[in-house]
């Protein structure tokens, strides 16, 4: 007699995506590898804002495991039900989006990581919200690099007071660096800002902070992210296609 699950597992795979991802995790081996790097050291966070429930599980059920949502009314309706969708796959959620400060509380019960501190009151709120959690909450540091007026994260010349005083809060643990240069169509022109935050990264360290994640890289420019010493790309288009408003 035929296995129900096995059955029902195997045409659960959907072909496209499954074809989308392996192609991605080529270029990322690919591009690591010529980093000098291992390709496990660079994680691929699936950016699911704007995706449905359903296909989420259509990865969950490839084997993705680290998944970025930006906004917190979409990541509400989402994270507990893919959470409970598979609750041993024990998946992993990161905010990638700005956070306002008065929805830093559903943040931090929603969230893994949350790559978007850019100022020392945010800091601090999470901080204190994770403390009423009883939890250590994963952070990092958006350092905003163009001179864009859309893009959130602190100034370059404020990111070392920031760090420490991120670092001082007992409920939060500063994993590194994040930042989001402006959209290019030549991918290439991104180079120079990805090479910035590796910079930062290094002089940081030689400061004394330990910073190992550096999150950079989406669909267009993440192999020339992963060139500069990306550990995480925050991939959306190129898996799950164009987004529909
Ligand atoms: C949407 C988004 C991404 C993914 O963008 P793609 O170009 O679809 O890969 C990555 N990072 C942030 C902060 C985003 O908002």
């Amino acid at each position: 007699m035929q296995n129900e699950f096995e059955f029902t597992k195997t045409e659960k795979v959907n072909t496209d995506l499954l074809d989308r991802v392996k192609n991605i995790y080529r270029k990322i081996s690919s591009a690591a590898i010529r980093s000098g790097r291992s390709p496990f050291d660079v994680k691929l966070v699936a950016v699911t804002k704007t995706v449905s429930h359903e296909r989420i599980q259509q990865a969950i059920d490839l084997g993705l495991r680290s998944f970025g949502e930006n906004r917190i009314q979409e990541a509400k309706e989402k994270i507990p039900a893919l959470r409970d969708y598979c609750p041993s796959c024990e998946t992993e959620w990161h905010l990638i989006g700005h956070l306002q400060r008065n929805k830093v509380k559903t943040a931090v019960e929603l969230f893994d990581m949350i790559h978007t501190i850019d100022s020392v009151r945010l800091a601090e709120e999470v901080n204190r919200q994770a403390e009423k959690h009883a939890k250590v909450q994963r952070v990092l540091i958006q350092v905003k690099l163009s001179e864009e007026e859309t893009k959130h994260g602190v100034e370059e010349k404020e990111l070392m007071g920031l760090l420490k005083t991120a670092e001082a809060c007992g409920n939060l643990r500063v994993e590194g660096l994040m930042t989001m240069p402006p959209f290019f169509d030549n991918p290439e022109l991104a180079i120079p800002f990805f090479r910035n935050l590796s910079k930062l990264k290094k002089r940081a360290e030689d400061a004394g902070h330990i910073l190992p994640e550096l999150s950079m890289g989406m669909t267009n420019d993440y192999e020339f992210a992963i060139l500069e010493g990306a550990t995480m790309v925050r991939i959306g288009t190129a898996i799950f296609g164009e987004r529909r408003y």
